[in-house]
């Protein structure tokens, strides 16, 4: 692919590369990482890719400011939100907040809030709710665990997640919302999906959201696949029909491995 072309016939689904840091990078280091990635990132590759940085929350207000003065093209992004706007709800973090900070992007559903803090379909259809009335982007995550993909169950997993995530979305908030596909096998297990099954589960997810909201629905969501994506297997893995950008944790704490995911698809 060209450098600044966009897939989906005609729909123009602009490639999508976001940074999950999880719980890493406290903010003197975030300041740093990202100090980095803007000297690493131009405009080549700004044209190839929209890129989008998930700090922990209590850097972002850092991030905000660095990325305000250098006015570069890199989205702020949260990994989670809760879906009230105020209240007594201790320790939780409102879409109100984090709109105000300027994010743009809001991870819904990573696997890791599933399978460690209780996430469902049900919550993360709220949150993705509360994301859009706040005017961010959802990045809501699906994905198959080892044993159900060992039962031949991943695409009846991922056709289920996505359909219980995006409840209650009209398909205008669909067509604009994004879907990251990670099978739980190959997060940050350095065993990433072949090409083949990165674009059966990409492709599953397309075909979910055709038959809940409509192909033009379908053909304007970007789906990114995450798992294990590294500078070695970005580009093969965003050259494929239906993947339309990644979602990296363990190799975007690193500005210069994240900057060269980035630059082999502005190559
Ligand atoms: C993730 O956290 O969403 C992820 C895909 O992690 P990793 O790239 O480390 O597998």
């Amino acid at each position: 692919m060209s450098p600044g072309a966009a897939k989906g016939a005609g729909e123009g689904r602009r490639l999508l590369i976001s940074g999950n840091w999880k719980m890493n990078h406290d903010h003197f280091q975030a300041i740093a990482t990202v100090q980095r990635l803007l000297y690493r990132l131009g405009p080549p590759e700004y044209a190839a890719a929209e890129v989008s940085i998930h700090p922990p929350f209590t850097d972002l207000r850092s991030i905000q400011v660095l990325l305000e003065n250098d006015d570069p093209p890199i989205a702020l992004g949260a990994q989670h939100c809760y879906w009230e706007d105020s209240g007594a709800f201790t320790g939780e973090i409102s879409p109100v907040m984090l709109q105000k900070l300027g994010v743009r992007y809001v991870i819904a559903g990573h696997s890791e809030r599933r399978m460690l803090f209780g996430d469902t379909d049900e919550t993360v259809a709220r949150r993705a709710r509360a994301i859009l009335d706040h005017s961010m982007v959802p990045i809501i995550c699906v994905g198959e665990t080892e044993a159900e993909r060992e039962e031949g169950r991943s695409i009846e997993r991922i056709t289920s997640q996505v359909k219980g995530s995006l409840a209650g979305l009209s398909p205008e908030e669909i067509a604009g919302s994004v879907i990251a596909y990670e099978p739980i096998w190959a997060i940050g297990t350095g065993r990433t999906a072949t090409p083949e099954d990165a674009q059966e589960g990409c492709a599953a997810v397309r075909t979910e959201v055709a038959s809940i909201a409509g192909e033009t629905a379908a053909n304007s969501l970007r789906v990114q696949y995450g798992g294990s994506v590294k500078p070695a297997n970005a580009k093969e893995l965003m050259d494929l029909a239906d993947v339309d950008g990644v979602l990296v944790g363990g190799a975007s704490l690193d500005a210069d491995a994240f900057a060269e995911i980035v630059s082999a698809v502005a190559s």
